[in-house]
């Protein structure tokens, strides 16, 4: 498996990137999981829209789907413009319903739902879900090839499920969207200090911070999260990672 960073902004893109989207190769087959703001332009850097053959959106929050609506127009066009573009599966929560009804799109996508816990096969890889905490129904996925495992925690704070969730991943993406100086009553994303400790205790082997607000200065996060995993290193937009 390959995984290309296409944008990993938290909340809004920093000038010039894109929030959350991420595109996974399986055995030559691209699957994009979450879709914001920027995330279409990037994606056509690296593949033409017709062999983009699934979409996971973790979870419905306007910084992971945001570029949807403008990737049907794109699909529509480029049908209409005679390129062979199909209908793919498009796998997202149940909820918040009326986000989910937005997504429609008979033409362009097969809508499915994720589910806690739920495994399905994708390319030859294995998917697994497992429910995070956050203010939206949001899912955290293990995905797993030949021995291989990728896993991105999504949006989250500290729970259960991220332990099975992480648990000896070869490459770790994890949500550094706050820091201890911001600790705050109610949390809604991890901290770095909180990813890097959490991935030493899941013994992942490589650990990407992503969803950092274009306010941080990565060097402050990126510290917080060396406190406890050495070797964690920030995700960087365009680049490649083989898995
Ligand atoms: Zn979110
Ligand atoms: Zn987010």
């Amino acid at each position: 498996m390959k995984l290309t960073i296409l944008g990993a902004s938290g909340a809004f893109p920093a000038p010039g990137t894109a929030t959350s989207g991420y595109l996974l190769e399986i055995d030559g087959h691209h699957v994009l999981i979450d879709c914001g703001s920027g995330v279409l332009s990037r994606l056509q850097e690296h593949i033409r829209l017709d062999q983009l053959e699934a979409i996971i959106l973790t979870h419905l929050h306007s910084d992971h789907t945001s570029d949807i609506g403008v990737l049907k127009y794109a699909m529509d066009l480029g049908r209409k413009f005679g390129q062979p573009i199909g209908k793919i599966p498009l796998w997202s929560p149940a909820t918040p319903q009326p986000l989910v009804i937005a997504l429609e799109s008979p033409d362009n996508f097969e809508q499915q739902t994720l589910k806690d816990d739920q495994s399905f096969d994708l390319f030859g890889a294995t998917i697994r879900c497992f429910a995070t905490e956050h203010p939206f129904e949001t899912y955290g996925l293990r995905i797993e090839k030949d021995g291989k495992v990728l896993a991105t925690t999504s949006d989250t704070i500290p729970c259960t499920n991220l332990a099975p969730l992480l648990r000896k991943a070869d490459l770790a993406l994890m949500d550094a969207g706050s820091l201890e100086r911001l600790r705050a009553p109610v949390m809604v994303h991890l901290t770095a200090a909180e990813c890097g400790q959490i991935a030493a205790d899941s013994q992942v082997h490589r650990l990407l911070l992503i969803h950092l607000l274009p306010f941080f200065d990565p060097e402050e996060s990126l510290a917080e999260a060396r406190r406890h995993f050495p070797a964690a290193e920030i995700a960087h937009p365009g680049q490649t990672y083989a898995i």
